[in-house]
């Protein structure tokens, strides 16, 4: 029986576990946490990243280590990587790691970026500040997600609130300041390529974010022509350059009908969970199978997905769970402010039936405001 190790044990294990069950793969995570979630569906191994005795036992019994956790420490990759097979390899994980990698591969790729400059001293802020201009985003090169490690700058005379916020962080992690786009759209697209090369994307997703994290996500987003192929084959620029091996994400700004580069994650991604109910093959299979080597699924999607993230705590599940084909995810994690904690995934045939279930459920849970947008973009 294949046994696949994740490094990380929040939803994204989770997710993988179950994904990968009926393909007859056996999980095992590690995680600092003796309650991380993944726990409940996985077997856990308690330790954290330098815990070199642990990680030994561990790479003896995966047959193949990933990630749920996009900041592993790179030693740790490479460590691991000397002992058994690791997808992505640790030397994509750590261009996806660091912004400033990152968006300077973007644009050896093709892909235009927001305008952006390394920030190590608060000489270089003033400098940066003079060139790139206002508004402005200062954010930590590594270790950020759902919106932490950053600070909105509105005008130059932010820039002393700024350095207050992150310039301690300068020296650790580097910072980079990059200008604020005020985007018409936000759209992610979920690729995958296999250890032989094959490629995929799943169709764009339309993302919104509420200070700083994914609240709700629409697939396929809706309208975007060429914008499609053209991400796709980005997505594909990328994914060969890195030699990548198992799903990323790659999250897009529209501005002036262009794609901008944001970031890219080197894990599944939360924009794209609809693809558990929604595509022919979800980005968690997906990415279980690549990893170990097996054939690709189909990424089409099946008619329209949009999934609501729960933040915090979980609503109600009653009215989702009485809807039609409309899905519950509870992750099993205790409610804290600002954690995702679970979601939720409708479906219909069409963009008429999207707006009633989709109104509907967000009605019933007093969420009007959350599903708005997608219900403004669905015209
Ligand atoms: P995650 O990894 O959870 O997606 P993160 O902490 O890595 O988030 P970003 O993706 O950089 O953060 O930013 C979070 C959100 O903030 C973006 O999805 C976007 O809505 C907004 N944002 C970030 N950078 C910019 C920018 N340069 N211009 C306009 N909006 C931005
Ligand atoms: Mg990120
Ligand atoms: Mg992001």
């Amino acid at each position: 029986q294949p046994v696949l190790g994740i490094l990380g044990g929040g939803q994204l294990a989770r997710m993988l576990a179950l994904a990968a069950a009926p393909l007859g793969v056996k999980t095992l995570v590690v995680d600092s946490a003796a309650d991380a979630c993944a726990g409940q569906v996985a077997t856990l191994i308690t330790a954290d990243w330098t815990d070199y005795g642990a990680l030994e036992a561990f790479a003896r019994e995966v047959d193949v280590v990933t990630f749920d956790f996009e900041n592993v420490p790179a030693e740790t990759a490479h460590w691991l990587a000397q002992r058994v097979a690791v997808f992505p390899a640790p030397r994509a994980l750590a261009v996806a790691q660091d912004r400033l990698a990152e968006k300077t591969l973007f644009r050896d790729c093709g892909l235009t970026t927001p305008d952006f400059m390394a920030i190590d001293t608060r000489a270089d802020l003033d400098r940066a500040l003079s060139t790139i201009g206002a508004p402005a985003i200062l954010k930590t090169r590594r270790l950020g997600y759902d919106g932490k490690g950053q600070f909105r700058l509105r005008s130059l005379a932010d820039a002393d609130a700024a350095w207050a916020a992150l310039g301690a962080q300068a020296s650790a992690h580097g910072l980079i300041l990059e200008a604020f786009v005020p985007f018409e759209r936000e759209l992610s697209v979920i690729a995958v390529r296999s250890r032989d090369g094959d490629f995929r994307t799943w169709p764009l997703t339309q993302n919104w974010h509420t200070d700083g994290v994914l609240s709700l996500s629409l697939a396929p987003a809706p309208d975007v022509g060429t914008l499609q192929e053209r991400a796709t084959q980005l997505a594909r620029t990328l994914a060969e350059r890195l030699e990548y091996v198992g799903v990323f994400a790659l999250e897009l700004f529209v501005k002036d009908g262009q794609l901008l580069g944001n970031e890219m994650a080197p894990r599944v991604h939360n924009s794209g969970h609809w693809t558990i109910e929604g595509a022919l093959t979800s980005q968690f299979e997906n990415h279980v199978r690549a990893v170990l080597g097996m054939p690709l699924g189909d990424t089409a999607a099946r008619g329209l997905s949009a999934m609501f993230n729960w933040i915090g705590e979980l609503p109600d599940a009653a009215p989702v769970l009485s809807a039609v084909d409309a899905h519950w995810h509870d992750y099993g994690k205790q409610p804290r402010l600002g954690r995702k904690v679970g979601h939720a995934t409708v479906c219909a045939g069409n963009a008429k039936q999207m707006v009633e279930r989709l109104g509907g459920i967000a009605h019933a849970l007093g969420r009007d405001q959350q599903v708005d947008p997608a219900v403004r973009e669905l015209g």
